[in-house]
Formats: C-alpha cells, structure tokens, sequence
C-alpha cells in the first residue's frame, strides 16, 4: 500500500477535460521518479468518452467512480465517493487539475482525511526526502518549493499549461469500474443549470490560439479589428485586465491572476505591457509573438518574437498576410 500516485481526472457531459492529460503526464513523472506505480481515477455518471481518452495513456489502471448521483456534480458527492476510493486505495500522492471543480472538492477531500492540499503547483522536482513541489507565491514573482510533511496521501492540484499534454506517454489502460455507494441524503447542495456570462461563453484554457488585446488598443471601436484578427488565424480572442475592466470584453476572456490560465500554442499578444498579474495566466504558451509600440515593454523579455510597432498598423497587416 501507499505505492500509488493517484490521478483524480474531470469530465462534464462525458468529455473530459484536456488539463486531466496534463496532470497524467505529470502523474506519469511523479510515478517514474518514486518507484510509484500509477492510476487514474474518473468520477461521475456518463463516463464512456472521457474514460476512452484516458485509456489511450500508459496508467497502471483506471477506475471509473460512477454513479448517478456525481451528476450534476456537487462537492458533498465528489468527496463521499473519492473518500471511497481513498479507503480502498491508500494512494501516496493524489494528483488533481486546479480546474474550478477541484478549487470546490479538493480542499474538503482532503481535509476530510485531516490533510492539507498543496494547491496550484506548476512544477515537481526530486528532493532529498521525495518530490519537492512549486508553487507561485506574490502574484508568480516568487518560487516556493513545498515538501509534503506527515502521513500521505499528499493532495497536490496542479496549473494548467505546466505539462504539455502533448508529453503524455501513450498506452492502452483497460477502464475498471469501482462502486461506490452513495445516498442522496448527503448531498446538502442542489446545483442549478451551468449560468453562461455570455451567449458565447469559452473555455480559453482549451484554445490553441488566443489573440489577447490590452490596454494599447485604445479604444473600444478597435476589439473589431483583433476580433477580425482573431477569426482570419482561427483563434480565440482573450485580453488583459484593463480592457475587461472598460467593459469593451467580458470577464470569461481575462487573462491572468484574476482571470484564465492558459496554455495555447500560439499567443499573440498585442499592445500588453507584460505585468506579472499577467503573466502568471499565459506563460506556459508554447509561443509567445507581441507587438507593443515600447521597444523596452518587459513582455518583451518573454516572447519568442517581438515586433515593435503600432497594433493599429500591425493587426491590419497580418490579416491581409492570413487572407492574401
Ligand atoms: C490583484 C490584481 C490582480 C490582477 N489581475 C490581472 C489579470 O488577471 N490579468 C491582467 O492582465 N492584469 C491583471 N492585473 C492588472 C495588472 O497589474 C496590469 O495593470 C495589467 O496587466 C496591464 O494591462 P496592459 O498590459 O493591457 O496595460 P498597460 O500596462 O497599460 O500596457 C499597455 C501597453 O500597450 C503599449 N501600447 C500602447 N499603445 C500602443 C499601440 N498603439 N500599439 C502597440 N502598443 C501600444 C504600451 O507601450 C504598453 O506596454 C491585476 C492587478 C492586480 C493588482
């Protein structure tokens, strides 16, 4: 017992979430590193899809917690069944998304078990006692390494875009179901239908592209031609805490400490000075392009390329290249 680094996976309506590929890939180094062996776990009631995607990646063995009453998901459910599989599992680290989901039930799991969470870590290294665990302190301008102390199981949640799910080594994992039992009793909240902010509400932390607009786009009239931008490299439009702050975008496509995280492969990143708030929500993008008209904006020291010019002048440009 104790020789297992768990992976707590999440699924919404049968499709899993990416950010679960993520955290297997680093599930799959934790378990190299410590001579662990690894297993995935996948909660709710309509499984088949999000445990098919799973089963494409090498895990020792991959549990389907289903039940009826995981759907709609609400805390008091999640925790009553992973505490089951706790009990039968004895796992030595639990490795989980810091997706919103897990923001709610993680810190009850574990707490309910008397642990703490180490929560949105976005690295994992050897230690001389096991794994040493990073976390972003002050806005991501200070590393803190974390060692778990005490009994396991150690409760780790993980950021998005820290482990490229493209590094996930694939398998062929058979899809076990574990029953739990469940009673609807327990469950002391009633969740409601999913409230969208807008008709077009987005989950920017699965874009491959963003073009992200700040405050050098100057005036509302202007979001037009990155939303222009946006569509001719077939991206997502997203944008730094000013331009949301004006209302000229809603809250869903914030970037940053106060927004999303994200991870796409490609980020362009226009009239955005850089600040750490902002960041902390888009430096794991695989590449990085800003246009500011400061030669000396610190976004610069983060982008693989870089050209110094007005967005006004640069945006139109680019979309005559896309479509010419
Ligand atoms: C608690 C807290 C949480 C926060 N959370 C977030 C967050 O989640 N996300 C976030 O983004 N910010 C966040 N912020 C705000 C953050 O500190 C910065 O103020 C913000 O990121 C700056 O946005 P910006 O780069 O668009 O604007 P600015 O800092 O004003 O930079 C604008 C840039 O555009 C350039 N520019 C101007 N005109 C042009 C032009 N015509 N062409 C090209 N370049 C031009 C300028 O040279 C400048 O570099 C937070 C702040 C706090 C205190």
């Amino acid at each position: 017992m104790n020789d297992t680094v768990l992976v707590i996976a999440e699924q919404r309506n049968n499709q899993l979430n990416p950010h679960s590929l993520e955290v297997i890939a680093a599930g799959q180094q934790l378990a190299a590193q410590q001579g662990l062996s690894l297993v995935a776990a996948l909660p709710g009631a309509t499984l088949d899809a999000g445990a098919a995607s799973l089963a494409e990646t090498r895990l020792d063995d991959l549990l389907l917690v289903q039940h009826d009453l995981l759907e709609p998901y609400t805390a008091d459910a999640y925790c009553a069944a992973l505490g089951q599989l706790m009990a039968e599992l004895n796992p030595k680290f639990v490795l989980i998304p810091h997706t919103y989901q897990a923001r709610d039930f993680a810190p009850k799991l574990a707490a309910s078990l008397d642990r703490s969470l180490i929560s949105d870590c976005v690295g994992i290294k050897p230690g001389e006692s096991g794994p040493v665990f990073v976390r972003q302190l002050f806005q991501g301008k200070v590393n803190a390494d974390v060692v778990a102390l005490g009994e396991p199981p150690y409760f780790v949640s993980l950021q998005a875009g820290c482990w490229p799910a493209e590094s996930v080594e694939s398998g062929s994992a058979t899809p076990r179901s574990m029953d739990v039992s469940l009673d609807a009793s327990q469950i002391r909240a009633r969740a409601e239908a999913p409230e969208r902010g807008a008709a077009q509400a987005v989950d920017l932390s699965s874009a491959e592209i963003i073009v992200s607009v700040g405050n050098g786009i100057e005036k509302e009239e202007n979001i037009e031609i990155a939303r222009q931008l946006a569509a001719a490299i077939g991206g997502e439009l997203g944008a730094s805490r000013p331009v949301i702050d004006e209302g000229w975008l809603p809250l869903e496509r914030q970037i940053g400490s106060s927004g999303q995280t994200v991870a796409p492969k490609l980020y362009l990143a226009l009239g955005i000075s850089g600040s750490s708030q902002h960041l902390v929500g888009m430096k794991g993008a695989k590449t990085i392009v800003a246009v500011n008209k400061d030669a000396n904006a610190p976004i610069f020291k983060h982008a693989d390329y870089g050209i110094v010019g007005d967005v006004m002048e640069v945006m139109p440009a680019l979309i005559k290249a896309l479509q010419g």
